[in-house]
């Protein structure tokens, strides 16, 4: 692994010759011919990203009958016949066991690779690798020889064709990435592979940079040192990436991200995972059995394992059944998170020794290190986020999708290169106001706009309802007081809490964004302990423009929006003492004389239609009228409270009797 490099300086930037070539002078600045995309080329799966002023999204590439949360995934996979591609991603994956020889995966593994390095790995492959020119890895189909880049070409076209379709335009350019420990040949070969797609290839990017830059980490000029921990389905890459800002004096100068050191494990990875989870199903399934049999049962296993997994990464037990169907033994059986983590504790040590050696390499030490960059599906779980916090003592970055973070982060490079990105929001306060949606649909604000950051806040909640276990927050964003006319950022639960009445929990919420403008939420219940957390970039998205817009809706609605969280906050007081007073009425009602008691009864019934209309339409209720409403009944049930009191004191006495 190369320890000491940088990602491509801008005089790489240049056309490359060949198709796509364009005149980069001379053209206006977002004129689409000038766009730049951003392409993950990855072992298991591709993505395709596009940034404009608003940031990065990932586009809809993939098979559009796959789940939802798949379809912007491209297997990288690809059929051959003979002479032609027959299929490409989702449906060349899907049939891959009907054409075992003809059918393409990993290539990654062997770009820029010789024969000769790559003869071990192309052992356990159902394709055929064979020696092809000037003694690279290829594959042979049909008598066929296609290089890696060859093979990487035709997947490359097929992402550049379902981009342009979903973005409207002839996609011609793109930012690729690769792995950090990548050498020069590897990265020609996949340059080269861009190039026969019809891409002119303005970047290689280094993996663990581009997910930097998506969190937004070095793009505003700040230099920090940051660590790239990636765990994906069969490999793990630790990378230690210095951020050297422009010189101030260079307007449009970029940041330089340095390798530092690289580490990881290469046969490490969520398959892992799922073996430790199942492995006495495994043990038993290659007791016996000819080698196809035995990898039938395997491959089964491994299915139902990995989505058991998945589900441990949310629930503290999830059940496991499979019918075996006469292949396998059936299998009924409730798997924890505990025990999981326990088999798979080995496997987490393996990664954190990584670290370990990856920080030392750098000549830094944990305390030196900025922040930590989570990258890959298995990063997901949950004990791989408590370790990497535990060892590096800072919670790692989880807040954007880490399937999603690279090429996210190769768009971003692609817009800074294209010059889009100039719109973007420079973040050094905080655009628009943050907080947590309180009972009735109003927002409590803990973070005001244009606060510079880092910052902090602090607040105080508590339940509306008797013995709440589950607590839902809701963060949003925006200057409005209504949690409706705001913009939703995350939803997250506090579970567990002993079941107190309403208004006792003491729910302490912490706001926290970071230099990077990464904004992480934390509860705590503060009798029972429990907490809970959600991380987020609040500024995904978001357009100078829309800013503008939020700010000028925020004006004009301001004197709406005060009465309406007024009546809102009414309300929600109103029903915790009409619940008190009318509780206490029905154990003093004989105590009373019954004039009060009626004016008690009737000032309950009209608080009440107020509260009633107030949930219906809060913009509907006079403020002023509620308030009146409530204060009389606060007075008129002055003789209720204190003849409960009274009440209260006298059971007492005669209890101590
Ligand atoms: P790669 O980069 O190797 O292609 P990915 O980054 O896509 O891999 O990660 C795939 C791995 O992530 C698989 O092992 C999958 O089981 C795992 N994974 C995905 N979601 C979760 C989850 N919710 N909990 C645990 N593991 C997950
Ligand atoms: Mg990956």
């Amino acid at each position: 692994m190369s320890g000491h490099e940088q990602d491509e300086s801008s005089e790489e930037l240049s056309p490359v010759s060949g198709v796509g070539e364009s005149s980069v002078d001379g053209e206006a600045a977002g004129d689409p011919v000038d766009l730049i995309v951003g392409i993950d080329l990855g072992t298991t799966n591709s993505l395709v990203a596009f940034a404009d002023a608003g940031g990065s999204r990932i586009l809809g590439v993939g098979d559009p009958r796959a789940d939802n949360d798949q379809a912007d995934l491209v297997p990288s996979v690809v059929r051959y016949s003979s002479d032609s591609v027959e299929a490409v991603g989702a449906e060349a994956a899907a049939d891959l066991k009907s054409h075992p020889t003809r059918t393409v995966f990993s290539v990654k593994r062997f770009m820029g690779r010789s024969h000769a390095d790559r003869k071990a790995e192309a052992l356990v492959l159902p394709y055929s690798v064979v020696e092809g020119p000037r003694g690279l890895a290829s594959v042979e189909i049909d008598g066929r020889i296609r290089t890696p880049q060859q093979i990487s070409a035709d997947l490359l076209s097929h992402l550049r064709e379902q981009a342009s379709a979903v973005l409207g335009w002839a996609v011609r350019r793109a930012v690729i990435t690769v792995p950090a420990y990548f050498d020069d040949a590897q990265r020609q070969a996949t340059r080269d592979a861009g190039r026969l797609a019809g891409l002119e290839v303005v970047r290689i990017l280094n993996e663990p940079t581009a997910a930097a830059l998506a969190y937004g980490i070095g793009t505003r000029g700040t230099g920090e040192t940051i660590v790239v921990y990636d765990l994906g389905g069969g490999t793990f890459d630790v990378t230690v990436l210095e951020v050297i800002p422009p010189d101030p004096g260079d307007a449009d100068g970029e940041s330089i991200f340095r390798v530092l050191a690289t580490a990881g494990d290469s046969n490490l990875g969520g398959d892992d995972f799922d073996r430790a989870l199942i492995q006495d199903l495994i043990d038993e399934a290659v007791l016996d059995g000819d080698p196809a049999e035995r990898a039938r049962r395997l491959a089964i296993l491994r299915e139902v394992g990995a989505r058991a997994k998945e589900a441990l990464s949310d629930a503290d037990a999830t059940r496991l059944v499979l019918d075996g169907g006469g292949v396998l033994p059936d299998v009924d059986r409730m798997l924890t998170r505990s025990a999981f983590e326990e088999a798979a504790r080995p496997l987490v040590d393996r990664t954190i020794d990584a670290c370990r050696r990856a920080v030392r390499d750098a000549g830094l030490e944990t305390s030196k290190i900025d922040q930590v960059v989570m990258v890959g599906g298995s990063t997901r779980m949950p004990m791989i986020r408590e370790a990497v916090e535990k060892w590096f003592g800072r919670p790692g970055y989880v807040a954007l999708d880490p399937d999603r973070v690279i090429a996210m982060g190769a768009a971003v490079q692609g817009s800074i290169l294209s010059g889009v990105r100039q719109d973007a929001l420079l973040l050094d306060v905080i655009p628009l106001s943050l907080g947590l949606e309180t009972a009735g649909g109003a927002v409590a604000k803990l973070v005001s706009r244009n606060t510079m950051v880092p910052t902090k806040a602090v607040e105080m909640f508590s339940t509306s309802v008797d013995g709440q276990i589950n607590v839902a927050l809701h963060v949003v964003q925006g200057e409005r007081e209504m949690v409706a006319d705001c913009r939703s950022l995350a939803r997250f639960e506090l579970r567990g809490l002993p079941p107190m009445p309403a208004g006792i929990p003491q729910i302490e919420v912490t706001f926290n964004v970071d230099a990077n403008g990464v904004l992480g939420v934390d509860a705590v219940e503060r009798r029972s302990g429990r907490r809970a957390r959600v991380q987020v970039v609040p500024s995904n998205g978001l357009t100078r423009e829309e800013v503008a817009q939020i700010e000028a809706d925020s004006f004009t609605h301001a004197r709406d929006d005060m009465a309406v969280h007024r009546v809102v906050d009414l309300a929600v007081n109103a029903a915790l003492d009409v619940k008190w007073i009318r509780e206490a009425l029905d154990r003093v009602r004989g105590e009373l004389p019954s004039s009060i008691a009626e004016v008690v009864d009737s000032q309950l019934a009209v608080v009440e239609v107020f509260i009633q209309s107030a949930r219906k339409d809060p913009r509907s209720v006079d403020a002023d009228a509620f308030h009146a409403a409530k204060d009389s009944l606060d007075k008129s049930s002055m003789p209720v409270h204190e003849a409960s009191i009274t009440r209260s004191l006298r059971e007492r006495d005669s209890q101590n009797d």
